[in-house]
């Protein structure tokens, strides 16, 4: 049986372009400095970004930590998006290892953040409190259903953290998805922030891997975290190899991912038991809920794995499908067709 697997982009096994690169990178010790292919992807990844350098790591959730940590010192306080993935699924790291203070605000469902609460959440000087010294942003958005956060409200998010003398971030784990749905260069996105970190083991497809982009100064200290976390990691060009195959020739591609979300979305509207807004389906992930409340998640969900479908639930309520390299418009309509069968059309 064929298994369409719906779980998360990060299932995507690297293309044959990024196997023969890969074959054939040349190396180096990277923790020297002298790993060509590493130095090639850190170097292209802050053009695309239009960051001054770039440091590759080994993980989305490396990435953040790693700024994080460069951003903030101890009892130091970051502002984000209570849906943030880095509030819920990164072990609370940067409490855990470097003594960061998180004050959540409200996400609002597009995946944004309200400019006058983050206002209201940014620390006078008193001695009763913490120092505010960032506030994080996540685009696309990944709780939020692969929300799509607009130019202009990222606009306003900026305002608000330059009165502050506050620096901002943006966990941009899928960002190549949002600049293809907001039809921009990525680094119209990246230029609203004073750091990001980007995957490219996603959508992009290659194997293993994110990058922190940013100022020079800020990368050079990042790069001396990353090494305390464990980050250095020697010959890494074999990784980078895929990473530079999947910047050149994986970003366009994205269209595809968001036009067999949209076709997803539009298919499980018509099914009566399926809950789900088509509308707020921008990129690559669709959320759905059960309409009958009688109805388990995880019997519906060992329905469709019988039928070869793997879906995870996002919460108690929905469903998160993530469309991906892996997945066609053919496999589309059998997940569909999976999906009346398990849930009765
Ligand atoms: C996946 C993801 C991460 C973490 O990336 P990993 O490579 O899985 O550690 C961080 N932020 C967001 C928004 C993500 O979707």
């Amino acid at each position: 049986m064929h298994t369409i697997d719906l779980r998360s982009d990060t299932v995507t096994l690297p293309t044959e372009a990024m196997r023969l690169a890969m074959y054939q990178a040349e190396l180096g010790d990277d923790v020297y400095g002298e790993d060509p292919t590493v130095n090639r992807l850190e170097q292209l990844s802050a053009e695309r970004m239009g960051k001054e350098a770039a440091l590759f790591v080994v993980s989305g959730t490396m990435g953040n930590l790693v700024a994080l940590l460069t951003h903030c010192g101890r009892g130091d306080e970051v502002i984000m998006g209570d849906q943030a993935h880095t509030f819920i699924y990164e072990q609370g790291g940067s409490s855990a290892l470097g003594g960061i203070h998180v004050h959540t605000v409200p996400n609002l469902p597009d995946g944004s953040l309200d400019p006058a609460q983050v206002r209201d959440a940014v620390r006078s000087p008193n001695i009763h409190f913490p120092f505010t010294r960032l506030i994080c942003l996540e685009n696309t958005h990944n709780r939020c259903g692969g929300a799509v956060v607009s130019l202009e409200q990222m606009d306003a998010i900026r305002a608000v953290a330059q009165e502050a003398g506050v620096q901002l971030h943006l966990d941009g784990a899928r960002v190549f998805n949002a600049a293809v749905a907001l039809g921009v260069p990525v680094a119209d996105i990246a230029a609203r922030v004073d750091t990001i970190q980007f995957c490219l083991s996603k959508g992009l497809s290659a194997p293993v891997g994110s990058v922190i982009a940013g100022p020079a100064e800020f990368i050079a200290r990042a790069r001396r975290m990353r090494k305390v976390v464990g980050g250095g990691f020697r010959q890494a060009g074999v990784l980078a190899a895929a990473g530079i195959v999947a910047l050149e020739t994986m970003v366009d591609r994205l269209t595809e991912d968001h036009a067999n979300a949209q076709a997803l979305a539009r298919g499980l509207a018509e099914i009566p038991a399926i809950k789900i807004d088509p509308s707020a389906v921008r990129t690559n992930i669709v959320m759905f809920g059960l309409s009958d409340p009688g109805m388990q998640m995880s019997t519906v969900q060992q329905g469709l794995a019988d039928r070869g479908v793997r879906i995870n639930a996002a919460d108690a309520h929905r469903f998160r499908a993530v469309t991906h390299y892996g997945i066609s418009a053919e496999d589309i309509i059998c997940v569909l067709d999976a999906v009346q069968e398990v849930v009765g059309a």
